[in-house]
């Protein structure tokens, strides 16, 4: 995520998506899109792996908070730990594509896109037997030529609401309180599983954080984005 340091929130993306698909239909979030679900919960995911070290201590921490995720996935990271990559649906999570490698989609043409993003979700596939449903572009960017590609591959756009800034590293307080400043019920929450384009062992931090969110989140089911989003989106 972190590799270009834009400060792109959400809300940020938003404001850019009119600018960089000019050349196609203009278009606002729609709540799907911006990772606006069901109320009564909150989806949780995580991009940028599977990882040796990262994905193993995510998945046992989930495990001991009873929470199923979503794991928007690296080709390049699949193929060099396709054994990681099937553990994550073994643990009953799903799976989504962030693409093959962690690149800008606006130096990248549609077609570079389209084959970017075929390849990441063949590699997903073959690893963990499921053919991946959603997807989220690096660093949040879409373009005209994202939204055909991931169309085009029955591939379902999902951005998010709150994110931890994790791929900083750091105190795990400081990565809670990051997502609870602007998760709202309904919303998506951005973290990462890996620290492949994160400071070295940012990881640490993201899994430490998660026990100080199931201490804020309360009351909220913390879903995939499958349960979040339904199968209307
Ligand atoms: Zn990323």
């Amino acid at each position: 995520m972190p590799a270009l340091a834009l400060p792109l929130t959400a809300a940020a993306v938003a404001h850019a998506v009119p600018a960089v698909t000019a050349r196609g239909p203009a278009r606002r979030l729609t709540p799907g899109l911006a990772g606006e679900g069901r109320p009564g919960g909150v989806a949780l995911t995580f991009d940028d792996g599977p990882d040796p070290d990262g994905t193993p201590a995510v998945l046992q921490t989930l495990a001991d908070l009873g929470w199923r995720a979503t794991f928007v996935m690296l080709g390049s990271q699949v193929r060099r730990h396709p054994d990681i990559a099937r553990l994550v649906v073994e643990a009953g999570h799903e799976v989504g594509v962030h693409g093959t490698i962690h690149r800008n989609h606006l130096i990248r043409t549609p077609w570079a896109i389209r084959r970017d993003l075929r390849l990441a979700s063949g590699q997903i596939a073959e690893a963990t037997g499921v053919r991946p449903r959603w997807f989220r572009p690096p660093y949040g960017i879409l373009t005209a030529g994202t939204l055909w590609a991931a169309r085009d591959l029955d591939l379902v756009s999902v951005l998010w609401t709150a994110w931890g800034k994790d791929w900083r590293g750091g105190p795990p307080d400081r990565v809670a309180a990051e997502v609870m400043r602007t998760l709202r019920d309904g919303g998506t929450v951005l973290l990462h599983d890996s620290d492949c384009t994160s400071r070295p062992g940012s990881w640490r931090s993201t899994v430490a954080s998660l026990p100080l969110l199931a201490a804020q989140v309360e009351g909220l089911e913390v879903r995939t984005l499958g349960d979040h989003l339904g199968p209307a989106c």
